[in-house]
């Protein structure tokens, strides 16, 4: 384990920075058996800011996945009413959510994937309502991560176990601007004023679309949403409460239109998707819609993720990050989207963000699809920014301006 001290600084960021916990809000913890340390610490945290209440809701991945090899589809299928009403009571008592990632690579190799599909389905479908909150930013959420050794080994391979694990903390404490001596809060922000100047840059510009260019053969343009919102670092909730999504975070992003995506886009990193690897992929779009597309390792993965439903093979999300970026410059590969998200730019199949236009979280559903928003019960991001990512925006009257060169953000 690192140093106490640290871990009270990560839980003190993913409270106060995180969560923004306010006085007497109920904060409901979502964690894995592996990650107890830092539940404790979150929780001590959170009552410190004033919690009326910490409710830690355990999982452990090991115990799912017996249920996954065990239970028949038809019976993952069935998600008891109970869990739906304890969802409603955390929306109910205006509860804030701190969710703490730490997958197990791996862990699902030899379930049938289809079988992980209906269960996820079902599971989505019944709890859309909650998601519809969250991605609404009616309440504060944030996600952060923690080491377990599984994990920290395919990070670290040549490394045993213990060693890392440390090493694992200590790329993410890295990654999450904390060390011995600073202040991670009053650095964090720092930190989101940078990237809030970034937003409001591109924001003045409207694009009317994005190209991506480089040599690996992506080669492909994305229109934007009229009147869409770059966003990224801390957000608001709908009553005005500042939070932050996710820590760490780089990325500044934004609504691509459903229907006006074309050419090529090609991974640079691995997709890691209900536990399997989704390696060295591309996807073809037009119209908006993957029409074409292959993978390496785990292309079967990638089809599930593709026909989850009617919008995971169309956009949500399009996000700008500096090649040159703290988590990019550690040359590691985290397998978690949450770190590798923010090494490289990114996009999204699946659901997009209704805080990406403008008045969007206060729409109903049908009229964000007029303006082009995708809706899935989905959201996969995959990386595909390079060294020699050239973007141009172009705006309605044919303008063009050049955003990114060789890798980097140039405005
Ligand atoms: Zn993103
Ligand atoms: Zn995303």
């Amino acid at each position: 384990m690192p140093k106490q001290a640290l871990i009270e600084k990560y839980a003190n960021l993913a409270v106060n920075i995180g969560a923004n916990v306010q006085k007497d809000q109920p904060v409901v913890i979502r964690a894995t058996t592996e990650t107890k340390d830092l539940v404790r610490a979150i929780t001590k945290s959170a009552y410190q800011a004033g919690a009326k209440e910490v409710i830690v809701q355990w999982g452990d991945d090991y115990v799912s996945r017996l249920g996954l090899e065990h239970r028949s589809a038809e019976n993952l299928e069935n998600i008891p009413e109970w869990q739906v009403q304890q969802t409603q009571h955390f929306i109910d008592i205006g509860a804030c959510f701190i969710s703490i990632t730490s997958p197990i690579p791996g862990l699902n190799k030899g379930i049938d994937p289809s079988k992980m599909q209906r269960a996820s389905v079902a599971r989505m479908k019944k709890l859309s309502f909650f998601q519809t909150h969250m991605m609404g930013n009616k309440a504060q959420w944030t996600i952060v991560g923690a080491p377990n050794p599984v994990w920290a080994k395919k990070v670290f391979p040549s490394k045993k176990e213990d060693a890392a694990v440390e090493e694992l903390w200590a790329a993410i404490f890295k990654a999450c601007r904390i060390t011995e001596h600073n202040d991670p809060v009053a650095d964090w922000e720092k930190h989101n004023d940078i990237l809030s100047k970034h937003n409001k840059i591109l924001n003045d510009y409207q694009f009317d679309r994005l190209h991506f260019k480089n040599a690996l053969g992506t080669d492909i343009t994305i229109g934007l949403v009229k009147n869409h919102v770059w966003a990224g670092g801390n957000e608001h909730t709908t009553k005005g409460t500042e939070f932050n999504p996710n820590i760490p975070t780089e990325e500044t992003f934004t609504m691509p239109h459903k229907m006006r995506v074309d050419g090529k886009v090609v991974a640079t990193k691995p997709l890691n998707y209900q536990g399997n690897l989704i390696e060295e992929f591309w996807l073809e779009f037009k119209d908006g819609k993957v029409v074409d597309y292959d993978a390496k390792c785990e292309k079967d993965t990638l089809k599930n993720l593709l026909e989850f439903d009617e919008g995971s093979s169309y956009l949500g999300e399009i996000a700008l990050i500096s090649h040159d970026s703290p988590i990019s410059n550690a040359g590691i590969l985290f397998f978690n989207t949450l770190y590798d998200e923010n090494a490289s730019c990114h996009m999204a199949l699946g659901r997009a963000y209704p805080m990406n236009v403008e008045g969007g979280t206060n729409m109903k559903e049908a009229d964000l699809k007029k303006l082009g928003y995708n809706h899935s019960m989905a959201h996969s991001d995959f990386m595909f920014g390079s060294a020699d990512l050239q973007v141009k925006g172009i705006t309605e009257d044919g303008k063009e301006v050049i955003i990114f060169k060789d890798g980097n953000f140039v405005i």
